[in-house]
């Protein structure tokens, strides 16, 4: 009796473990959607049993944030081509654009989303171009963050002025894209658009996200890899928009202060930290500080991580 219950009580842990291995091996095979939107090449990539819908729903709303953060169409269109009144924003473009301002404040403005002209003239959207002074100087009456006024989910910008979200665009719609996902009841991404990587929960097998920060030098290797949970990871590089004129290299992140491409000795900046468009928006900001003004700005701030390569190909990791 003893045996016969005991080969039993093998035999169902037996075809419990059969169910439940063959339940768990196709809950951890991965969903992936690979889409190119904002301008880059985004993958997407969800676990678990309604991972499908999820990333359905995902590509859906990834296509609407494109639109909407255009600076020629959608909300922040809208604000460009009507300068100098004020305009209705949905509510989530307003929380966004507030976070940008305050994001502009704690940076002393090295992150700032008016740079729109600088932007322009440097031909970052169309035909590159190296600018004059004089060109520069013209611009600069147009840029400021300190120029926004928000009021009553209405935004104004001076006449003249054109915002930019480039800067955090990618990191919003990560956090954005990251919370869709989760009401779905997945629990375990990793979604990647471009060089904002953002992660929800941990791999299906419990093991943490590898994520592989670029070499500057040579984009197609690696430099170093983090392993996280539940944190975006985000680059911003001079190598990743760029051209070179005259021997001298003229890259996409513009030092609002100067108007011209930042040169602060630093060639990549990685950020990790929970707030996936603070993340985005550092990433820019830290680049035009440098390091020791960006070590300055984390010394009060131990939840955000970074790795800056400097020029001389050093490796500063910070907190
Ligand atoms: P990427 O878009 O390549 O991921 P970033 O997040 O650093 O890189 O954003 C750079 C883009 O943001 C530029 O192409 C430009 O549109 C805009 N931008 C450039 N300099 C700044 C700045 N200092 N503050 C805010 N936006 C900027
Ligand atoms: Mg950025």
């Amino acid at each position: 009796m003893k045996i016969i219950k005991k080969t039993a009580v093998i035999a169902a842990a037996g075809l419990l473990f059969a169910l439940c291995f063959s339940g768990c091996v196709s809950a951890q095979e991965p969903v992936t959607r690979t889409v190119f939107a904002m301008d880059t090449v985004i993958t997407l990539t969800a676990y678990g049993k309604h991972a499908d819908e999820a990333l359905d729903a995902a590509v859906q709303k990834l296509n609407e944030y494109d639109t909407l953060l255009d600076v020629d169409s959608g909300d922040i269109g809208n604000i460009n081509t009507h300068a100098g009144e004020f305009v209705q924003v949905g509510e989530e473009v307003y929380r966004l654009l507030s976070d940008c301002v305050e994001l502009s404040r704690q940076t002393d403005g090295a992150f700032d989303i008016t740079v729109g002209r600088y932007v322009d003239l440097w031909g970052f959207r169309s035909q590159t171009r190296v600018s004059s002074d004089e060109e520069i100087a013209e611009a600069a009456d147009f840029v400021g963050w300190e120029k926004i006024e928000l009021a009553d989910g209405k935004i104004k910008i001076p006449t003249g002025m054109q915002l930019d979200l480039g800067a955090v665009a990618k990191g919003w719609a990560a956090g954005k894209l990251k919370e869709v996902i989760a009401e779905y009841g997945v629990e375990s991404a990793i979604l990647s658009l471009g060089g904002n990587v953002t992660t929800l929960g941990k791999k299906p097998d419990g093991t943490l996200f590898n994520v592989a920060i670029r070499d500057p030098d040579d984009p197609d290797a690696y430099l170093d890899s983090v392993q996280v949970s539940d944190l975006a990871v985000v680059t911003s590089g001079s190598y990743m928009r760029y051209f070179d004129q005259d021997g001298v290299r003229y890259h996409h992140i513009i030092d609002p202060k100067t108007g011209k491409p930042a040169e602060s000795g630093l060639v990549s900046v990685t950020v990790m930290c929970t707030d996936d468009t603070a993340a985005d928006a550092l990433a820019t900001a830290f680049f035009v500080m440098g390091a020791q003004k960006t070590a300055d700005y984390l010394q009060t701030k131990p939840d955000i991580k970074v790795i800056l390569v400097t020029s001389q190909g050093e490796i500063l990791r910070i907190n």
